[in-house]
């Protein structure tokens, strides 16, 4: 089962917004939208290195609202692969991939904690602002992410209550 492009380009993870903070403190580079025909800074576009730029064409605002409307359109079909995807692809991962993937997210589960810590005040600001201005696509996006994530949330729900419950003996 392959996952959908879309999916992974709106998922895209911890690692590629590290670096695109890299790109903004380097002098900004600009890129035409080929969509709404915008001037925009270099990192307003997803990585692809596919493309001769290693950005996409599209900037993330359009990307995201034609994804938005692929997704309104296709919503019950896209969950379903969802539901698919975590049913199947899970026991077919080789030990090797699920090592590096584990130990991958401690080292950048890290580093993103520390680089939080940092900056804490600042992204609720502009966290809050992001949500205020995108507050459907933010929707949505949490709908995929709850779907995605469905067993490894009931998981730490359960493992909550359960610490819960034992604090609340003591
Ligand atoms: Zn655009």
């Amino acid at each position: 089962m392959k996952r959908s492009f879309e999916f992974d380009t709106l998922f895209s993870d911890i690692e590629q917004r590290l670096e695109e903070r890299k790109d903004s403190i380097k002098p900004i580079k600009f890129k035409v939208c080929s969509e709404c025909k915008q001037k925009k800074p270099i990192f307003k576009f997803s990585v692809n290195k596919r493309n001769l730029e290693g950005r996409t064409n599209i900037c993330k605002e359009c990307r995201s609202r034609e994804y938005l409307r692929y997704y309104y359109q296709n919503r019950e079909r896209i969950l379903i692969k969802c539901k698919e995807y975590r049913d199947t692809d899970k026991g077919n991962r080789s030990a090797y991939s699920e090592n590096y993937r584990k130990d991958n997210r401690e080292r950048l589960k890290k580093k993103a904690g520390e680089w939080y810590k940092k900056n804490r005040k600042a992204i609720k600001k502009r966290n809050l602002k992001y949500y205020q201005e995108n507050k459907e696509a933010c929707l949505a996006i949490r709908e995929l992410w709850r779907e995605k994530n469905k067993e490894g949330i009931k998981k730490y729900n359960r493992e909550y209550k359960r610490k819960q419950r034992i604090k609340n003996k003591n």
